[in-house]
């Protein structure tokens, strides 16, 4: 008998249920703000990626507005058909020139990027080596290509160096990674990984998605963090959905990276431009964040400030490098627990368990914002202690 729909839904959703997998997010009821609302509770937001606080920005908002009704609600096609507007190319100039890299290219988001990118570099008898903690959308666009994949641990240069020696090839070869990791906040050692890579010929793919707008100078991202944004062998990638506070990806680096991209890349020709809304607000997020770095200074206090504290009341924050700063809890159960237990207590971060980390570092996962005041962070510090004290996280 042929399986039926419905036997499929309930069987997939009784599978996830039994462990404990199943998910159903949680609805904001205001704009993505440092306090929001959730159960119609008012609540410290933990749990965004808009690190400089640009989703519900004034600025933006009205240059999103202006582009609205300047431009239309809709570009009306595909970039290579007749969606492409005046008002594209300049952002994607303004883009190619903060970043110091010869094109860059915005697609429709970061995930859709990685397809694009790297469905159309990777051909049959290339390699390409991806860090084990690599992003799904790095997984999903690798699975793509039919290159040869291998896989180095994490953050290792000597492994990467290792599997590029153990996979010769005439091919071009590509070691990927992330600029910072999503799940416990590490920079990327860049400076070895590229020097490796090199020593190799390999190129080196940055998808720098939790590092634009965070580090670099005025958050050029982790590759001018490292001082290699103007090398032809580095490829920059990220999204625009993420400290800029919009939606979108790019693809930044060698002048005719872009050139080709339009002409290959799928996610880029078969699917719609961008609304003019998104690129205004695109627009006025790179002009604010380099007219005025306080948005930088204070992603970077609060952040400073919530860890030390977070450390002096006894959690382990996983050696975090950056705004994401995990609360290590163990087990998912706890993790779960927490998380609940802070909502009550006026905090909405979330928990995450395996798959989307590993089995055994069940975590909390806090992003630290601009937006944040001392207030808020002092409010979910004491709203940590008492919990990690009832679940005895920390002692006292
Ligand atoms: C969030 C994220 C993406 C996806 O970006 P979107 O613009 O949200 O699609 C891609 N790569 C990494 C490393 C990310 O953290």
């Amino acid at each position: 008998m042929t399986l039926t729909l419905p036997e499929r839904l309930s069987r997939e959703l009784a599978g996830l249920r039994e462990q404990g997998l199943l998910i159903s997010p949680r609805v904001l009821e205001t704009a993505n703000r440092a306090r929001t609302r959730v159960d119609g509770r008012d609540v410290v937001n933990l749990a965004s990626n808009n690190y400089l606080g640009f989703a519900d920005h004034p600025e933006i908002k009205a240059r999103a507005a202006e582009y609205l009704h300047t431009w239309g609600a809709g570009a009306g096609a595909v970039r290579t058909i007749a969606g492409t507007l005046t008002i594209h190319e300049d952002f994607e100039r303004q883009l190619a020139e903060f970043k110091h890299t010869g094109s860059a290219l915005v697609l429709g988001s970061g995930f859709t990027t990685n397809q694009g990118v790297l469905g159309t570099l990777l051909q049959p008898g290339d390699l390409v080596v991806s860090d084990e903690l690599n992003h799904a959308s790095i997984i999903d666009g690798l699975r793509l290509t039919k290159a040869t994949k291998k896989i180095y641990r994490h953050s290792d240069p000597d492994d990467l160096d290792r599997v590029l020696a153990e996979n010769p090839t005439d091919g071009l070869k590509m070691v990927v990674t992330d600029g910072v990791f999503s799940m416990d906040g590490d920079i990327a050692p860049l400076g070895r990984l590229i020097e490796v890579a090199r020593k190799h010929g390999a190129v080196t793919y940055v998808d720098d998605a939790h590092g634009s707008g965070v580090l670099g100078e005025a958050g050029r991202g982790t590759v001018h963090h490292f001082g290699f944004e103007t090398a032809e062998d580095v490829i920059q990638v990220g999204t625009l959905s993420k400290a800029w506070g919009v939606v979108g990806g790019y693809a930044a680096g060698h002048a005719d990276l872009r050139q080709l991209l339009i002409n290959r890349a799928r996610p880029y020709l078969f699917s719609t431009a961008h609304p003019p809304a998104v690129v205004g607000a695109l627009s006025a997020a790179l002009e604010l964040v380099q007219r005025d770095p306080s948005f930088m200074e204070r992603l970077w206090d609060n952040t400073r400030f919530f860890k030390a504290e977070l450390a002096r009341l006894g959690f382990d924050t996983m050696g975090s490098q950056t705004p994401i700063t995990p609360v290590l809890f163990g087990e998912p159960e706890a993790a779960f627990e927490a998380s609940r237990r802070l909502l009550d207590e006026g905090v909405f971060a979330v928990g995450l368990g395996f798959p989307t980390v590993p089995r055994g570092q069940a975590r909390i996962r806090n992003i630290v914002t601009a937006e944040h005041t001392r207030d808020d962070l002092e409010h979910a510090l004491t709203a940590y202690e008492r919990v990690g004290r009832a679940l005895g996280v920390i002692g006292g």
